[in-house]
């Protein structure tokens, strides 16, 4: 596995409006400094202990993202530092970002998960959900926090046409929330696996681990 070639190779396949979230999930920091000092500096990792500490270790330029699911009673230990945060999927959740993020005088901004796979597993808010938070008058009076864009993960298959059909999904949300409030401006889909189709269908930014980083022992 040479990080600094995968990363290149899939940079110079990217459109310019495309960006690059860096997986590093269970990935020791000799694998992240490795990616860094190939010129990357935004990581995503899905585990908030795990990425606070990996923020304490790593050069204070990088950009953190949390991809994964999270908890509320949690949000306290990366509301100094994290720059983005994609999972979310309810007014408490974006409510408890917010009072954290007011302590430490930030404005974090947030991807709204929006549920577009068919497997039951899969987290996130309905269309229809996510228009009425945006909308909402407990969302305007949030100052420290600031809905950029929507995410979602296409269901787990090979079947091409669906996966499309999932992103397409995801990226009419975006159109139709974007109609709502101009601030939006990034739809975050297309991992390892799926990434080109996903540009294909209009992402603006993905969230690649394995491709980079090489196979992880356990998924979480
Ligand atoms: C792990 C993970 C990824 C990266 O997956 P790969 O298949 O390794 O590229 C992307 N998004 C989320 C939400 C993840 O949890």
């Amino acid at each position: 596995m040479n990080i600094a070639n995968n990363l290149n190779n899939i940079q110079s396949q990217l459109p310019e409006h495309v960006t690059l979230v860096a997986v590093s999930k269970t990935k020791p920091i000799s694998a992240l400094m490795e990616a860094y000092d190939a010129g990357q500096r935004i990581f995503g990792e899905n585990k908030i202990q795990e990425m606070a500490e990996k923020h304490e270790a790593m050069p204070k330029d990088v950009k953190w993202h949390m991809i994964g699911h999270v908890q509320r009673n949690k949000v306290k230990y990366m509301a100094a530092f994290v720059s983005m945060i994609h999972g979310v999927e309810s007014l408490k959740l974006l409510e408890e970002i917010n009072k954290q993020a007011m302590k430490h005088d930030r404005v974090i901004d947030c991807l709204l998960q929006i549920k577009i796979a068919s497997e039951d597993s899969k987290f996130g808010m309905s269309p229809e959900e996510a228009s009425a938070l945006l909308q909402s008058k407990a969302y305007a009076e949030c100052n420290n926090v600031n809905i950029v864009g929507v995410m979602g993960m296409a269901t787990f298959t090979n079947d091409e046409d669906q996966i499309k059909r999932e992103f397409d999904k995801l990226k009419a949300t975006f159109d139709h929330l974007k109609g709502l409030s101009g601030q939006l401006h990034t739809v975050s889909m297309g991992m390892s696996g799926d990434y080109q189709l996903a540009i294909a269908s209009g992402s603006t930014m993905i969230r690649v681990g394995s491709s980079i980083f090489g196979s992880r022992n356990h998924t979480h």
